[in-house]
């Protein structure tokens, strides 16, 4: 029996998982969070039984590869970005997928740091990320090893490493989504990448690590952006400022800006900007 995966590949999931020794085990919840996690840390064109990273995760987990590609297809079966693609998740989502999909969505801070306790609980587990995403967010020696400890008091350390663990989350979620490239003009250098906050960290604690909250963008663009210099409409349009425009003519804006103007920004392959949150920058940053 052969499944439709969801970029139109066509692969052996169902039989391979009906070999897993564990099929019959219910998911546990802590299953479920390192696979949600993955889900959210890789892009959805890498979520198959072959990417290392889903080896190693179904290793350390103890499902198979198929099972837990199967699973991130399921949550992928709720992602409305993918749906907007035309692209259908795997049917057979189960009542425990959703019950996650739909716990995490209302707080993405948590399942940053629950997700990573939950790995941590398997024996021998850290969870490897993804090594050329690693590079300007090395802030928690371990990630998800040995946490636990650490992010469950009070102390100044632990708040530190919870923020730590927000943001690399956030970066991880947001770069993963727009393939690793400035969704403006696709700049793929790493160290040149950031995962920008449409509505500002500094605004609403509550969508700092909020995937939908985020652009994956280069330096230029990304300043450019927090100083309202550019903004998104309801389309997903480039809008440049008449600040920006009182430059010109300038071959730099030009190359840099003009060029991208009106153009509909590089959507990502999960978790699209909210348009809300893209009408608050229109509203309080961008200098129209
Ligand atoms: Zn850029």
């Amino acid at each position: 029996m052969y499944i439709r995966c969801l970029d139109g590949y066509y692969f052996a999931a169902a039989r391979t998982a009906l070999q897993n020794q564990h099929m019959n085990e219910p998911w546990t919840r802590d299953q479920l969070l390192v696979v949600f996690n993955l889900y959210c840390r890789i892009p959805f064109s890498k979520t198959k039984a072959n990417n290392p990273l889903v080896i190693e995760v179904a290793r350390q987990i103890g499902r198979s590869a198929a099972a837990v590609a199967m699973k991130l297809g399921n949550f992928g079966s709720f992602d409305s970005a993918l749906r907007a693609k035309g692209i259908k998740g795997l049917s057979g989502a189960s009542r425990a997928d959703r019950a996650i999909w739909e716990e995490f969505n209302q707080d993405w801070a948590k399942l940053s740091i629950e997700s990573g306790l939950a790995a941590d609980r398997f024996p021998g587990s850290s969870l490897a990320l993804p090594p050329e995403r690693d590079v300007a967010s090395r802030p928690v020696d371990g990630y998800l090893a040995k946490c636990a400890d650490i992010v469950s008091g009070p102390s100044e350390t632990a708040r530190e490493v919870k923020v730590r663990l927000h943001q690399r989350f956030f970066r991880e979620a947001v770069l993963a989504s727009y393939g690793d490239s400035c969704c403006v003009c696709s700049n793929p250098v790493p160290q040149l990448l950031m995962a920008a906050h449409i509505v500002p960290w500094a605004e609403r604690e509550d969508l700092r690590v909020n995937p939908r909250n985020g652009l994956c963008l280069c330096s230029l663009h990304h300043d450019a952006f927090d100083n309202g210099l550019w903004a998104i409409d309801d389309t997903y349009q480039i809008k440049l400022s008449s600040a920006l425009r009182a430059y010109l003519p300038s071959r730099i804006l030009e190359v840099n800006f003009v060029e991208f103007s009106c153009a509909q920004i590089r959507m990502p392959d999960k978790f699209w900007p909210e348009k809300e949150f893209l009408a608050f920058h229109r509203s309080n940053l961008f200098r129209e």
